[in-house]
């Protein structure tokens, strides 16, 4: 018996497992290995780790953890997750079931691009996803925005905004914007092209938009926001509340809605923040903040009524 499995090994669940491994519990990370930012060759916004490659940091995080004897981390997928408090069982893809007082779901989103030939191997080196992680390298250069959602012509006038001054809004097809969104693009000097793509090729720095009509558009980055999806489905699983968007309802202590499971990261989100805001900082800091709450649960178990 564990004290606390932790699902993903990602930033919020390396962080959970340091936090437990400091206080002496006993701790599995079982991990996929299929981190949301592996495509990419650098990370940005992680103090004193800004343009460091993501694959890196977590190892240097598990070889910190190696020095806590009672941490152990092991690769592998959670299939199944049951129980409640105090007695958890977790089943592994190769069968085996290991039980714990505690769980910690930290599992991650995964993004699932457009498919149109060339952008899904693309994403994440030329074609990003987030202004905020990528934006300041794309200053200055010529930028598309692909996407079919009328909401997400917002990315459009951000990056025109904060980095560029030659933004196309690619659309793969007729968009119904608003006529106060469609004023501002033509404002802010975006120009809208509906054609649907029939590819993306080149390399990072130096794209190229193959659009139906054969006209082809030559970018230097391309911003596309994929939609994404929960990477597991433990929580549901076990009854945790879903929200709407498909994370698991978190407390501002990272508690879900089961007793004795927490969630941490890109899966987790309190309701009231109007979007899942997912950067790796803020997966490590969830990951700590679910890990030391949930040691002073484990402790005053442990000590009983006083
Ligand atoms: C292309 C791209 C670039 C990005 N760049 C940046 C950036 O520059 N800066 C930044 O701050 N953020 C960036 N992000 C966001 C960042 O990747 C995430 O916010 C961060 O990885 C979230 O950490 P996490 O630990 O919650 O999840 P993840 O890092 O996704 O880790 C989850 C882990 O859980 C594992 N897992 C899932 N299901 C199971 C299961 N059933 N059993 C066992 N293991 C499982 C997965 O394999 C994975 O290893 C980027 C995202 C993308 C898509």
């Amino acid at each position: 018996m564990y004290d606390v499995i932790v699902v993903g090994g990602g930033p919020a669940g390396l962080s959970a497992a340091l936090v437990f491994g400091r206080q002496r519990r006993r701790v599995l990370v079982v991990d996929g290995g299929r981190v949301r930012n592996a495509p990419a060759d650098e990370m940005h916004m992680y103090l004193s780790r800004d343009g460091f490659p993501p694959s890196e940091l977590l190892a240097l995080g598990r070889a910190e953890l190696a020095a806590y004897p009672t941490v152990e981390v092991r690769a592998g997928s959670v299939v199944t997750a049951r129980g409640a408090k105090e007695d958890f069982a977790v089943e592994l893809a190769d069968g085996t079931v290991e039980r714990a007082r505690r769980l910690v779901l930290a599992t991650g989103q995964v993004d699932e691009p457009y498919r149109i030939e060339g952008l899904p191997e693309r994403f994440g080196r030329g074609v990003f996803h987030c202004p905020f992680c990528h934006g300041w390298e794309t200053t200055g250069k010529t930028l598309a925005v692909i996407t079919r959602e009328p909401a997400e012509a917002m990315l459009a006038l951000y990056v025109a905004d904060r980095f560029s001054d030659d933004v196309v809004l690619c659309t793969d097809g007729p968009l119904d914007l608003a006529d106060g969104v469609a004023k501002k693009l033509g404002e802010r000097g975006v120009r809208v092209v509906s054609t649907p793509i029939a590819r993306l090729t080149g390399e990072p720095g130096a794209l190229e938009v193959h659009f139906a009509d054969g006209e082809v558009l030559a970018r230097e980055a391309v911003y596309h926001r994929a939609p994404t999806r929960q990477h597991a489905s433990l929580a549901a699983g076990l009854g945790c509340e879903i929200l709407p968007d498909g994370t698991v309802r978190v407390d501002e202590l990272q508690q879900t809605t089961v007793p004795g499971v927490a969630a941490a990261g890109d899966t987790a989100k309190l309701p009231a923040v109007p979007d899942a805001v997912t950067l790796v900082s803020l997966g490590a800091a969830d990951g700590v903040r679910a890990a030391v709450w949930m040691e002073g649960d484990l402790f005053r178990s442990d000590l009983g009524e006083i």
